[in-house]
């Protein structure tokens, strides 16, 4: 823990990077809201896990900081359910003395975990070393190139080329926004609007149909057996991912 003299220097890297706060004390959360908005970083506050859940898959955030103690949904199944679907990282707070938890949660995939009390400035310092993380393994990944590979898939988001595997197929500029999309993050879930936005900045609910039908489109294309997809598969009642291992989902 370090405090500095004037107790909130701004950690130089959050630019706007939105963190999704868990925790059912009020008291608490907006503490942590209003610390994480003193150093640059945007925060949405929620209260228990089924919401957290539910956000994340709609507008997954940069981090989510959460509470392994909640009412309702226990936080270790939401730390399971995020970090098993999607690619955004947690950092769990526990109660001191709930050191099971503690190895759970580790278990479950999280990131990082702080023991209550903990310092606000070191959760500050722990999220942003995080991100620093994904930012610099994302770059070593290569997502941020122009060529994005998935398993058999290739992108070539400069000349708009897909390849699976040695074969050229044609999509159109719609068909590629969204699997460069899907491609950019894969194994996470996107929600039909997340997708629609990716050539439709200013989409809305009442679209969000269209997309069923740009993926089958594009499962025509990349799929060997369209009708049981390996590839681009869908998330039932959420939305659609991009597998990067087809050959171990399928046996
Ligand atoms: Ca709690």
């Amino acid at each position: 823990m370090v405090w500095t003299a004037r107790g909130a220097t701004r950690i130089l890297g959050a630019m706007g990077e939105r963190v999704l706060i868990v925790e059912d004390e009020p008291e608490l959360n907006a503490m942590i809201r209003d610390f994480l908005s003193a150093h640059g970083y945007e925060s949405e506050c929620v209260f228990d896990g089924a919401v957290a859940v539910r956000r994340v898959f709609e507008d997954p955030p940069d981090i989510v900081v959460l509470d392994l103690n909640l009412p309702g949904l226990a936080g270790l199944d939401v730390a399971r359910t995020i970090t098993s679907q999607t690619t955004v990282p947690v950092i769990v707070t526990t109660a001191r003395g709930e050191e099971d938890d503690r190895l759970g949660g580790f278990a479950a995939g999280v990131d990082d975990y702080l023991v209550k009390p903990f310092s606000l400035p070191e959760l500050v310092m722990r999220i942003a070393a995080i991100l620093r993380r994904g930012k610099a393994g994302r770059k070593a990944a290569g997502r941020d190139d122009a060529v994005v590979r998935v398993g058999e898939l290739r992108l070539d988001c400069d000349r708009r080329e897909v390849f699976v595997g040695e074969r050229s197929v044609r999509l159109t500029a719609v068909q590629f926004a969204i699997l460069e999309r899907l491609a950019r993050s894969p194994r996470r879930v996107f929600s039909r609007l997340q997708l629609l936005e990716s050539f439709q900045p200013d989409a809305f609910d009442g679209y969000q149909r269209t997309i069923d039908v740009h993926i089958k489109n594009i499962r025509k294309q990349i799929e060997a057996n369209p009708r049981r997809p390996e590839r681009l598969v869908t998330v039932r009642g959420v939305g659609y991912r991009l597998q990067d291992l087809p050959s171990e989902v399928v046996r």
